[in-house]
């Protein structure tokens, strides 16, 4: 069973009868009835009190085009939408990568995508996929939104200074193209930090998959980025997870399910999909003390707005 867009209900006190009538003005809320039971106590809650409830969700970033969706990727992308996920972010990571996430925005309304190489699958040829994958950036109808994913990871053992140049020249391309970055950063975080400085994008961008390093967000949103809150929120052996939650700042907080990898709680372990955003919407909303619908349609509205989505 599906709904549409937005649920909204008017309570009335029926005087007389010494109770409350719970009119339906118009039910939008745009996914199954699973999803929809799910957060019912939230949506009463709020019926309760004479508010509506928009439940939609805006996964930041995702990797639909991975082999692990290979056998069912249609199928699971029709779930995803039937779900309640408004719209998701299918991000490229290399040439290929970038070429099959434009594939699946071109193909879905729902979905947009980005393109760049990302500092772990730099090869010798790295120039030649940054200027293979820029040529992607030309026609408006891929729908990509940004550059990425893009940037720093001294984790493994790729050569540091390609690592910088590739960063540097990508972060040139997006500035080319009027566009923010998604950043990908581990164990880089003054580098990171030190280029942004020096090579301003002027649509800023995104920090994905919050590393759990407080310098970086203060920093990071200085300088006007925007912080993906990732699975390990849920994780019960995530240190920090609720001063970060409560660190980054509701106008400036997105959510993303890094698909197929970090399922949050409670599927931690399975391949994750963009319907598990919830999950991260709902422990960031219990970290905050807000209702989860406030999360969703917070962060719902910051990926349209960073990433230029009417
Ligand atoms: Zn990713």
């Amino acid at each position: 069973m599906q709904f549409v867009k937005m649920l909204k209900i008017r309570v009335i006190l029926d005087k007389r009868n010494k109770r409350n009538i719970i009119i339906l003005i118009s039910i939008k809320v745009r996914g199954s009835l699973k999803n929809f039971v799910t957060f019912a106590d939230v949506a009463l809650a709020k019926a309760k009190k004479g508010m509506s409830v928009n439940m939609e969700f805006f996964d930041s970033h995702a990797h639909l085009d991975d082999e692990k969706f290979d056998i069912d990727r249609e199928e699971v992308i029709t779930k995803i939408y039937n779900s309640g996920i408004t719209k998701f972010v299918s991000c490229g990571y290399s040439l290929e990568g970038s070429k099959k996430a434009v594939e699946l925005s071109r193909k879905y309304d729902f979905v947009y995508s980005t393109v760049g190489i990302s500092p772990n699958d730099l090869s010798t040829n790295w120039e030649d996929d940054v200027e293979k994958v820029s040529k992607f950036l030309e026609d408006k109808s891929n729908k990509i939104v940004a550059v990425g994913e893009i940037g720093l990871d001294y984790h493994y053992d790729t050569d540091k200074n390609w690592q910088k140049e590739a960063f540097i020249k990508q972060i040139e391309i997006a500035n080319k193209y009027n566009l923010p970055i998604v950043i990908h950063t581990r164990d880089a975080v003054m580098d990171t930090l030190d280029i942004l400085k020096q090579y301003p994008v002027k649509k800023r961008g995104v920090f994905h998959c919050c590393p759990f390093n407080r310098e970086l967000i203060k920093e990071g949103l200085k300088l006007g980025f925007y912080i993906s809150i990732a699975g390990p929120i849920t994780f019960k052996n995530s240190k920090n997870a609720e001063e970060i939650a409560k660190l980054i700042p509701l106008d400036k907080m997105l959510i993303e399910t890094d698909s197929p990898y970090l399922a949050p709680e409670p599927v931690r372990g399975t391949r994750n999909d963009p319907r598990n955003v919830k999950y991260i919407a709902k422990k960031i909303a219990d970290f905050r003390n807000e209702d989860v619908d406030v999360i969703a349609q917070s962060t719902y509205e910051n990926a349209k707005r960073i990433f230029g989505i009417d």
